[in-house]
């Protein structure tokens, strides 16, 4: 079975042109019903949010996270208790974290933190999984926040930092996800880094994700999964077989204790 856990069925933070359509967004949502692919869908936002909540209706596969990237903390300086009622009543929380280089908006990094904890607190509270997106020189920080905490169940999604950091982490039992965009953007130096860093990650730590779905040469999760499992698997020097069962005994690891993940332990058979 496919788990994809970091997926965005909206995308706010691309341009137009890149942006799914509604055409192949319902495409998408029919195909991971039909391949009955288990789907983290990550927000950005609580527009975003709202929306995603709408497509986890549509599909009893989809589940949604809540999350507000770093990015647009400013716009929640003055509404960090909305912010945490709705954590109250999310499954899962991301995308998530702290990124100074990459802020589409400077006026967001003081506001950072101060959003960040409010989801930290709520993953503690109740041992919810972190889809985290630490970016641009943040990582450490990121890292030290967590373990300010008692964080159980977090993923670094696309982890950037240092590969030394790469051992602390480990030793935290956090996990890493790495999956399509990585793959597919091997070639430039960006991806070509963090595809390296895969190397550097033990099995038992790394789950899969598919990301963001190219507009062109657009492609439904069902054709894109399998390719990803292809690639991850080449790099690894195993069978695809064997990268698809990692990613799967990792994703029941996260989920077998969690009682509001209850319907997706029935769907992983645990
Ligand atoms: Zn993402």
């Amino acid at each position: 079975m496919y788990v994809d856990t970091h997926l965005h069925l909206h995308e706010p933070w691309l341009s137009d042109k890149e942006r799914i359509t509604e055409a192949n967004r319902q495409k998408v949502i029919a195909d991971i019903t039909q391949n009955k692919i288990v789907t983290w869908a990550q927000s950005c936002d609580i527009p975003s949010y709202e929306k995603t909540l709408m497509y986890s209706k549509q599909s009893e596969y989809i589940f949604p996270s809540f999350g507000i990237l770093p990015w647009y903390a400013q716009e929640y300086a003055d509404r960090l208790d909305e912010v945490a009622e709705l954590c109250e009543d999310a499954v899962m929380l991301g995308e998530i974290g702290l990124d100074e280089k990459y802020a589409r908006n400077k006026a967001s990094v003081p506001h950072q933190r101060p959003l960040f904890e409010v989801f930290l607190k709520a993953s503690e509270k109740h041992n919810l999984i972190m889809n985290l997106h630490f970016r641009g020189g943040l990582e450490r920080e990121g890292f030290e926040c967590l373990k300010s905490y008692d964080i159980k169940k977090a993923i670094f999604h696309s982890y950037s930092g240092s590969p030394d950091m790469i051992k602390e982490i480990n030793d935290q039992g956090y996990y890493y996800s790495y999956g399509a965009a990585n793959f597919e953007g091997r070639g430039n130096p960006r991806e070509e880094r963090l595809t390296e860093r895969l190397q550097l990650i033990p099995d038992d730590l790394l789950v899969l994700e598919i990301d963001v779905l190219q507009k062109s040469n657009f492609q439904v999760p069902s054709e894109v999964f399998p390719k990803m499992l292809r690639a991850v698997a080449e790099f690894k020097n195993i069978a695809p077989e064997e990268v698809e069962a990692i990613n799967h005994k990792n994703v029941c690891k996260l989920v077998e204790n969690d009682p509001k993940l209850k319907h997706m332990k029935q769907m992983l058979k645990i």
